[in-house]
Parts: structure tokens; C-alpha cells; sequence
């Protein structure tokens, strides 16, 4: 093979994770090599563009912090940043730490196979590229292959059809149309009140609703960000310590131990404080189901409260428990459905049949449409994974491997696999933490093993069978003890993916995943297998 096509690493994708893992390992003397299927970096925020796109966990924390130079001089303008600023930052990220050159963008990578006479990944590009490495590094996302659902006739629509994870480049004007949207996760619930705004109507299709706390989104309070940047280090270090990794005053009260007033007092407070951390308003909220019932009762009363119709309003009441699926932040979502403009229609009771050319065929009735936005999800954590045609060690596939579901040892490493690492992988912390602290954790953890590896003359690495058992085990029991798994249709399990195997995926507990992965390595690497 060409010396131009060899390489010590190649990471797949350019997103928060793509990007940190090429300026990290790139500093080992490392020749680091990425393929971006997108034409730009940022991931996530290169793909989502849909109006009203931004993140739900406040900008101050949702930005990396491995350079205080960074941190510093960056100002973001509000608490939580829309989708350009986010995208601005990745690319300011990209420049400053000269990180273009080194990225190969419009190239998806298709296939990984593993030789293992010469220890060593060949890969083929959809651009024809081949290319030999030592490691790989699969920073694809949890969250970048987009579920396009299978229903009948989707492809005969002669309106213009929109996926909210794959939005276009220019914008999209729904003045004076009309506009149907499937889908109301936190695309859907960020996406419906401005196309709201726009469109002459809308129509929301609701399989499953949601929760959502409103997020109280302002311009960033100036004098906040200055205190925060005087003790960025701490600030952080503080944040580490939270079950996510995102800054919250958790309530170590159980919601079941206060009368029904002191109990939506705290729940107010929290419901006008904003976002995520409603969840943290008592201790047991994810883990009782009584104590669950308390914070589910108090956000129907508001939803209630704040939804003319009644008849709509219980529509949108979710019948789960909260916090099973990811909480959705909002602005203006449940007020919205006041507009005359807009129309729910609750498709669980009224199945969509098929999509015609002018618009949703549902068992009431045509629904014509100029346009129609899937906001319908991800195939998430394992999606964008499989997607790529993996062979580890006796030519087994990853596919085969993980039929029934995901395994490996610390979401990160896959017996049978060796030297292929996955960036915030299932069965780490990942989704259910501050995305951008998972990967950098995730990497530099990455980075102290290669780093390990070079000092003690190692040329593979791979998890032992048993450490990856038992990793497993312990996600799937912390998961147990939990709220996560009592029967929602969460992509958490997979269940938006038809035919996908029911698991739950995340590491729960961001603290003690860390102090998992620091025993492991003071115990000399232990469940890892090298030579
Ligand atoms: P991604 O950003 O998904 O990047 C993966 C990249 O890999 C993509 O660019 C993709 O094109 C590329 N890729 C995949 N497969 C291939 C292949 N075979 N070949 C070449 N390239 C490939 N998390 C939070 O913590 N807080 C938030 O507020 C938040 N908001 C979100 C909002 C939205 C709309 C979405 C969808 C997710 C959000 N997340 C949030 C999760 C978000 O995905 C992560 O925070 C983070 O951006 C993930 O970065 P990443 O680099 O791991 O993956
Ligand atoms: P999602 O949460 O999976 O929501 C998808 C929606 O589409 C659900 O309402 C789902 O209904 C519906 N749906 C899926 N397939 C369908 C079908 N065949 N027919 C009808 N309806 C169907 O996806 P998402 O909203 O894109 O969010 C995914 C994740 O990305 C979030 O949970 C979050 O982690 C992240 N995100 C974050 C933000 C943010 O606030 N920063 C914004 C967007 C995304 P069911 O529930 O019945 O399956």
C-alpha cells in the first residue's frame, strides 16, 4: 500500500468526539488520519439545522474544556446556544488547533477489516480511498444515523420532505405553507412552535407524547459568565461530580417525604429555574415509582395549565414515567397547541396508513401538505456503528457479534476487536451525561492507554471475554435499579428501531464511571488484553 495511505490512527467522524481524538492523539506523535462523511466538522450541529435547533444543557458546560485558552476567550451569547453558534465553535475549535488538514470531509468510511498476521485495520472509503492503520477510532456518533420510519408511500410525496438530523444547508421557508410534522421527541418539541410561527398551518403527528420542561432560555447573563470564567477549573470539576455531569443543585429529599404543598414548591421552583434539572427535584424520582407519579402529576397540571383545550391537553399528557425517555427542554412547546393554526392528531389512536402524494393518510382522513418534517429520530449509539461493515479477528463480523445487543468493556473496547475503540460507545456514560465531558474523558482515557502501549512496547489491545461480561452485567444492573427500564419505548432500549435488540445501552452515573475506569487503570489495565 502507499505510504500515503498509512496511518497510526484513523478516527471516523469530525465531530466533538472526531475532533478532540485528532488533536489529543496527534500530540503522541501519532500520524492520525479522519474521514468525515459530512462536508464540514461538528457533527451533530453540521446536521441539524432545523429551526429551533440547540442544545439543552447550558453553554458554559456544553463546550470542551481541555484548553483553558479556549475556554476563556470563547463567549457564548446565550444560556443555551442555537445550532449556528454551536457549529461557529466547532469551527473556531477546527482553526485554532489547525485541525483541517488532517481531515478528509465528503468520505464515509464503509468497510473496517482486521488482519490479524500483520495486526493491522484495512478500510475502504465510498470515494474508493483504501487505507491501512494500526487503530481505529470510531468518534460516529451516538446520535448521527437518522431513522427514516417505514411508512408506506413516503416516497411519493411531491411536497418537500424533511428530516430534522439531515436539514438543509439553505433555509427552508414554511410562510404561508402548510406543514405536517411526525414526530415529537426533542427535535419535534424544538422544531413545532417556530414552524408554528411561520407556516399558514400545522399539523403535529403524535405517536408517543413527551415531557418537556420549558427551558427559560436568555441571553447569557454576562456577569454569570465572568464568575465562571474566573474558576472555569473548579466550575467544572464540580459539574464532574453530578450523576450526568451537568450542573444541578440535586434535592437529597424524597419527593414521598413532604406534603403534596412543600413537594410542588420545590417542583415550581424547579419547573421556573428551567431544563434538566427538574429531574434532580427529589432523590427517587428515577428510581420510585410513587415518588415518579408526584413529578408526572405536577407536569399534567401544568401542561393543563397551560393548553386551552382540554381534550388536547390530556393528548399531550404522557401516560410513562418521567425521565424514562430523555427529558425534552422547550421554548413555547405546549402553548403552541392554543394557535388556530395548529392541530394535534394522536396517531397511536389514529394510525397514520400511508403517505400520499399530497400529504398523511390517517384512519380519519387526508391531511394535505406543502411539506412534511420527519422529526423521527436516530438509530441511536449502535446506528452509525453498523452502518460500517466491520471485521475483527477470525473475519467475525461486528454485526454478528452484537446481534442480541451491544457488548463490550467500558463502551469503549470489543473483545475480538482489537486496537478499535469507540468514542462514548453503549455501556458508557455517553447520552445520559454532558455529551461534550463524556468524550473528552473518553478520549483521554484513550490517549493515557496508547500512551501506556508505547511505553511497554505494545502492539494490541483488546478486552478479555470476561472483563466484557461482566461490564455488561454491571450496566444492565445499575440499569435495573433504576426507573430507565420499566417498559418505556425509549431509543435508550432501541425500541424506536424496529426489529432491534431490546437493551439498554447507556452507562448510568458519569462519577462512577470515572472512578471505575481510574481503578482499572491503577490496577494495571485490568479486563484489558495486551501483547
Ligand atoms: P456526532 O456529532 O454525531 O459526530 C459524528 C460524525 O461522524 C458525524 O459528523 C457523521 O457524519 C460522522 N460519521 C458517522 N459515520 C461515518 C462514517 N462511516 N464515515 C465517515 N463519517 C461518519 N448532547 C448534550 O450533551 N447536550 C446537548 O444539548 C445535546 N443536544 C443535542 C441536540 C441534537 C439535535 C442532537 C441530535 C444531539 C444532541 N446531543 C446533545 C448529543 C450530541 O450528539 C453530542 O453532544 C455530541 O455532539 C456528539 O458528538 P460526536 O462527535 O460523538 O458525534
Ligand atoms: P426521538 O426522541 O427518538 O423522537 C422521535 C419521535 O418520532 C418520537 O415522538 C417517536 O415516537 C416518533 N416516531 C419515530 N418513528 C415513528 C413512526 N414510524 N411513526 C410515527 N412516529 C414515529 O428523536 P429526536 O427528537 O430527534 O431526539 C433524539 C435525541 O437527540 C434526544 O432524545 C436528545 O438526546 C437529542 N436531542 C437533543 C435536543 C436538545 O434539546 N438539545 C434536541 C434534539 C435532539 P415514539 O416516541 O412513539 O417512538
Amino acid at each position: 500500500m502507499d505510504k500515503k495511505n498509512k496511518f497510526d490512527v484513523i478516527v471516523v467522524g469530525a465531530g466533538f468526539a472526531g475532533m478532540y481524538a485528532l488533536y489529543k492523539l496527534r500530540k503522541l506523535g501519532l500520524q492520525v488520519k479522519v474521514y468525515e462523511a459530512g462536508s464540514g466538522v461538528g457533527g451533530t450541529w453540521f446536521w441539524n439545522r432545523y429551526p429551533g435547533a440547540r442544545c439543552d444543557v447550558n453553554s458554559l458546560e456544553y463546550s470542551y474544556q481541555f484548553s483553558d485558552e479556549l475556554q476563556q476567550e470563547w463567549n457564548w451569547s446565550e444560556r443555551y446556544s442555537g445550532q449556528p453558534e454551536i457549529l461557529e465553535y466547532a469551527n473556531h475549535v477546527a482553526d485554532r488547533f489547525e485541525l483541517i488538514k488532517d481531515i478528509q470531509f465528503n468520505t464515509r468510511v464503509l468497510e473496517l477489516d482486521y488482519n490479524e498476521n500483520t495486526n493491522r485495520w484495512s478500510g475502504k472509503t465510498d470515494q474508493g480511498d483504501r487505507f491501512d492503520t494500526q487503530f481505529c477510532v470510531m468518534a460516529t456518533g451516538c446520535l448521527s444515523k437518522h431513522n427514516v420510519p417505514d411508512i408506506e408511500g413516503l416516497d411519493r410525496f411531491q411536497g418537500e420532505l424533511l428530516h430534522t438530523g439531515k436539514w438543509p444547508h439553505t433555509p427552508v421557508d414554511f410562510k404561508g405553507k402548510s406543514v405536517g410534522v411526525i414526530g415529537t421527541g426533542s427535535s419535534g418539541i424544538q422544531s413545532i412552535p417556530i414552524i408554528a410561527e411561520q407556516a399558514s398551518s400545522l399539523t403535529v403527528f403524535q405517536r408517543t407524547p413527551n415531557f418537556s420542561i420549558p427551558a427559560h432560555n436568555a441571553p447569557m447573563d454576562k456577569n454569570h459568565e465572568a464568575a465562571v470564567k474566573r474558576n472555569y477549573r473548579e466550575f467544572r470539576k464540580e459539574n464532574a461530580l453530578q450523576r450526568a455531569a451537568i450542573r444541578m443543585t440535586p434535592n437529597p429529599e424524597s419527593a414521598l417525604a413532604v406534603s403534596q404543598i412543600e413537594r410542588d414548591t420545590v417542583f415550581e421552583k424547579n419547573w421556573l429555574k428551567g431544563g434538566l434539572p427538574f429531574s434532580a427535584s427529589f432523590s427517587d424520582i428515577g428510581v420510585s415509582l410513587d415518588a415518579n407519579a408526584t413529578a408526572v402529576d405536577f407536569v399534567h397540571r401544568k401542561i393543563k395549565g397551560l393548553v386551552d383545550d382540554p381534550e388536547v391537553a390530556e393528548k399531550l399528557c404522557p401516560k410513562t414515567v418521567i425521565g424514562c425517555k430523555r427529558l425534552c427542554v422547550d421554548t413555547g412547546y405546549y402553548e403552541t397547541f392554543n394557535r388556530a393554526n395548529v392541530n394535534l392528531v394522536d396517531i397511536k389512536k389514529h394510525p397514520i396508513k400511508c403517505v400520499t402524494e399530497s400529504g398523511v393518510s390517517t384512519s380519519t382522513g387526508d391531511h394535505k401538505f406543502d411539506a412534511l418534517v420527519l422529526a423521527t429520530g436516530f438509530d441511536a449509539m449502535t446506528g452509525a456503528i453498523l452502518s460500517i461493515d466491520i471485521k475483527g479477528q477470525g473475519k467475525q463480523t461486528l454485526a454478528t457479534r452484537w446481534e442480541a445487543g451491544p457488548k463490550n468493556y467500558l463502551g469503549l473496547t470489543i473483545n475480538g476487536f482489537p486496537n478499535l475503540f469507540t468514542i462514548t460507545g453503549p455501556g458508557s456514560p455517553s447520552v445520559l451525561s454532558n455529551m461534550i465531558v463524556a468524550i473528552e474523558q473518553h478520549v483521554d482515557f484513550l490517549s493515557e492507554l496508547l500512551k501506556f502501549m508505547q511505553k511497554n512496547a505494545k502492539e494490541k489491545v483488546e478486552a478479555s471475554l470476561n472483563a466484557e461480561d461482566d461490564w455488561v452485567d454491571l450496566v444492565n444492573n445499575i440499569a435495573d435499579q433504576t426507573l430507565y427500564t420499566s417498559g418505556c419505548n425509549s431509543w435508550y432500549i432501541g425500541a424506536n428501531i424496529p426489529g432491534k435488540p431490546a437493551v439498554f445501552m447507556p452507562y448510568i452515573g458519569f462519577p462512577t464511571y470515572v472512578e471505575k475506569c481510574k481503578e482499572i487503570v491503577s490496577d494495571n489495565y485490568r479486563g484489558f488484553e495486551f501483547s
